[in-house]
């Protein structure tokens, strides 16, 4: 884990004075192809990857549980790593399976009664809105989809008329969606929460890693997120933030790490985050995500975020340009995400994400049923461009070419 901390810190200004070669340096897969897919699965530093194969050549060696016991000290660090990246306490953090589980898990623990009110968005990932409709139906609540506003984002007044008519207990929405640039104002959305004592849970898996996430400043009960994307984790790691205090039940599910057996019919559950978690898991895995968490803070997220959201409005523009290309990102302008999202006239996004493969370039392909309530005017699939911190102008200018010459064939 030497080495990695003295990647340098930013100058002010749009990203240009970002430490690239030293990061690109310690990311062994820039050197293969244009990743343009880190809103998918971003590559892994390689602290990361070190972390991670060294203890399972430990497991290998030593065992499981004894490799375990001797990374005691580290799986501990994992919780004040994310609690450090979030500016939560170590005792509000879990180590989940993915972002999915940890917000099904959150969800599980509010208390729903026939007639309560759910507030979600138009934006909404799809597993969260099956996930709402779902628990929603079990009970008789009811989710309501707040509309947007003229640029995308969710309307924030219309939000609050609707907790101002009483019944919501809950308001669940995504800080960024996932097919899309828009990024949803959820301080606002939190403080109008917490006006109005309303449980707040935050899909934040785009957005940890990709912009400084603060749970105090968005005022969140829960807050999840996923390692594999812009947090650069490995792959079946995510995390969920619960506030202490936020006066919620019991997690859907107990074991022997969440609870305590105290009695033939009695259980007794942790109070802190961890009754959340599972025991079994990828010792490995959450040992990579703080690693992760940490390599994060170690570049500062404010940098971090100003590269990225540069880089997207870069591509973005490029993009525009094209004859035959149009962007569908909505949202601010100035305050857009790293995930960019086009369509090319006359060939299908699946088309475009394969031409683009043998070009090396790794971008993915948004689909309709990735979100739910967001139809309107949308084609069935998009391609989707993801920009982190390590891609440079020229890898932009690499998928940019490809397509100027196909559309121009
Ligand atoms: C990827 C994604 C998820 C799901 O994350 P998993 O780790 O795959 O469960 C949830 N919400 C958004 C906005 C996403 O982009």
């Amino acid at each position: 884990m030497e080495g990695w901390s003295c990647v340098g810190r930013v100058d002010a200004g749009c990203g240009v004075g970002f430490d690239v070669a030293g990061v690109r340096a310690q990311t062994a897969g820039v050197g293969e192809r244009v990743h343009l897919n880190s809103a998918g699965a971003a590559l892994m530093p390689d602290p990361v990857v070190e972390e991670m194969v060294a203890h399972l050549r430990l497991e290998a060696r030593v065992g499981g549980y004894e490799a375990a016991e001797s990374a005691a000290a580290r799986m501990e660090g994992f919780y004040s790593s994310v609690a450090r990246l979030l500016g939560a306490h170590p005792q509000e953090v879990a180590f989940v399976e993915s972002a999915t589980r940890a917000w099904e898990l959150a969800l599980g623990s509010v208390p729903l009664k026939a007639g309560d009110r759910i507030l979600t968005t138009v934006s909404e990932y799809s597993s969260n809105g099956m996930g709402l409709v779902k628990a929603a139906g079990a009970v008789g609540a009811r989710v309501e989809v707040v509309a947007d506003d003229g640029e995308g984002v969710v309307d924030v007044g219309a939000l609050e008329q609707a907790l101002e008519e009483g019944g919501v207990v809950l308001v669940a929405i995504n800080h960024m969606p996932t097919h899309n640039g828009l990024v949803n104002p959820v301080e606002r959305v939190g403080r109008a929460c917490r006006a109005h004592g309303v449980l707040f849970l935050v899909d934040a898996c785009q957005s940890v890693g990709q912009v400084q996430v603060d749970v105090e400043r968005v005022g969140c009960d829960f807050l999840t997120a996923t390692g594999r994307k812009f947090l650069r984790g490995p792959r079946g790691t995510g995390l969920l933030y619960a506030r202490e205090g936020a006066g919620v039940g019991e997690p859907a599910v107990v074991d022997v790490s969440s609870a305590e057996w105290v009695g033939p019919d009695a259980y007794r559950v942790r109070g802190d985050a961890r009754r959340f978690e599972s025991f079994e898991r990828s010792v490995a895995g959450q040992l990579g995500l703080a690693v992760a968490a940490d390599y994060a803070c170690a570049l500062g997220m404010g940098a971090v975020a100003e590269r990225v959201g540069w880089l997207g409005e870069v591509l973005r523009e490029r993009l525009s340009v094209l004859e035959g290309v149009r962007v569908w990102d909505r949202g601010r302008v100035g305050e857009r995400s790293g995930i960019v999202t086009f369509s090319v006239r006359g060939v299908g996004a699946e088309w475009v994400r394969a031409f683009l493969a043998r070009e090396g370039v790794n971008v993915s392909v948004s689909r309709v049923h990735n979100q739910v309530w967001e139809y309107e005017g949308l084609p069935e699939q998009v391609v989707r461009a993801s920009v982190h911190y390590y891609n440079t102008e020229e890898e932009l200018a690499v998928l940019v070419d490809a397509l100027a010459r196909r559309v121009g064939a």
